[in-house]
């Protein structure tokens, strides 16, 4: 068993809070992402559980171990990290094999296994080769398979794929994923990529500020963004938010941004009543906004009036960027129609799939 768990986690430097009482349970050959924004701690989390950093209060556990004092070596965990830090001079089967030697394993169990290992990452070929004289492509996985030889408890990454193109990421992205698979071993993964997060995890863990923002399955976090934070945090291009009030129309419920007024469907009426009258963030994903020529049949779908400020055409699809009044928005729209920048145009806001937030919740300080 490789669960890991961090339990009431906090991490300080000097002064300075990294992490601010993390609680996470990883379950056995689970693939958890920690993602958040440049300097939300994921990393630091990482290095707490990999023991290169001592945790400030609460514990560390390796398969119900607390593993606080427990030397790195001894956690039977392999880290990949984003510079891949291999020995330049030596061949790519040394690197493989540097850890298993220092453990003083068997020379014919380390050419067994890194043989094996190079088989499954396709760079067999390679095996004589120095760091030098391969791609950063094939340097990746000549790290993962220093980590794979090892056949650690509990695999963690940072960021490996930060340092390649982003068509050879996609590719590896997808690599990792079928290795996750055929391994059946714990991953943790850290990056502040969010399409990476969702393609790959099996649950996400979403940070900021040294603090925990919502953990769930990443459809879950996309439909049900716990905050503002990961609301905006999640989706490429991002949700677009209006400050609003809700208000009150006899029986029905509008959400008023100043500039535009919808009308919340009946069936959602009761759940936002208790907050008619006061100041909400309407949020709206960009694939929900539509050209009126094309709704989607069947949706409660509500009209607005906006200026054409930008168009992205992305083949499948054109990014539109609009504005309203003060508010600058972008829709995901069918490319059957072209727009052009500066004309008016209507768009359909589809009602029933909107969030609405509280502003007066910090994210910060939940
Ligand atoms: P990135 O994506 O940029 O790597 P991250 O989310 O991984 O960011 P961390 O590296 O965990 O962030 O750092 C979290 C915070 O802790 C940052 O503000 C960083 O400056 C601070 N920090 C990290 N290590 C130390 C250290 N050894 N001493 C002081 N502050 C540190």
């Amino acid at each position: 068993m490789a669960s890991v768990t961090f339990d009431h986690v906090g991490k300080k430097f000097g002064d300075f809070t990294a992490l601010n009482d993390l609680n996470i349970q990883i379950q056995d050959k689970e693939f958890l992402v920690l993602v958040g924004p440049s300097g939300c701690g994921k990393t630091t989390a990482l290095r707490c559980l990999a023991g290169l950093e001592e945790v400030t209060s609460g514990n560390v556990m390796i398969a119900d171990q607390v593993v606080n004092d427990v030397p790195p070596k001894d956690r039977d965990i392999a880290m990949v990290f984003q510079s891949y830090a291999l020995y330049p001079h030596m061949t790519v089967f040394d690197n493989m094999a540097f850890g298993l030697k220092l453990r003083k394993v068997p020379k014919d169990q380390i050419k067994k296994r890194v043989e094996s290992a190079a088989e499954v990452l396709g760079i067999e070929a390679l095996l004589k080769r120095r760091p030098r004289e391969l791609s950063g492509g094939q340097r990746q996985r000549v790290a993962v398979g220093r980590a794979i030889v090892r056949e650690p408890k509990v695999f963690l990454f940072d960021e490996p794929l930060s340092n390649l193109d982003a068509k050879l990421r996609v590719q590896t992205r997808a690599e990792i994923s079928k290795l996750h698979l055929n391994l059946q071993t714990t991953f943790i993964y850290v990056t502040h990529d969010q399409t990476e997060a969702m393609t790959m995890a099996s649950r996400i863990a979403v940070m900021n500020k040294g603090i925990l923002q919502q953990l769930d399955t990443p459809q879950t976090l996309y439909d049900k963004p716990a905050n503002l934070f990961v609301a905006g945090f999640i989706g490429s291009p991002a949700m677009n938010f209006f400050p609003a009030t809700l208000r009150k129309d006899g029986s029905d419920l509008l959400v008023d941004s100043g500039e535009f007024s919808v009308k919340i469907p009946e069936d959602r009426t009761t759940t936002y009543m208790p907050y008619a009258g006061k100041q909400v963030i309407f949020g709206i994903r960009p694939e929900d906004i539509h050209n009126p020529l094309f709704v989607p049949a069947g949706i409660h779908s509500s009209m607005i009036d906006a200026k054409v400020d930008v168009t992205e055409l992305m083949g499948n699809e054109i990014f539109l960027y609009l504005v309203s009044g003060k508010n600058n928005f972008v829709a995901r729209v069918d490319p059957r129609t072209r727009f052009t920048i500066g004309s008016k145009v209507q768009v359909a806001f589809n009602m029933d799939n909107f969030h609405i937030f509280d502003p007066s919740v910090d994210p910060d300080n939940p």
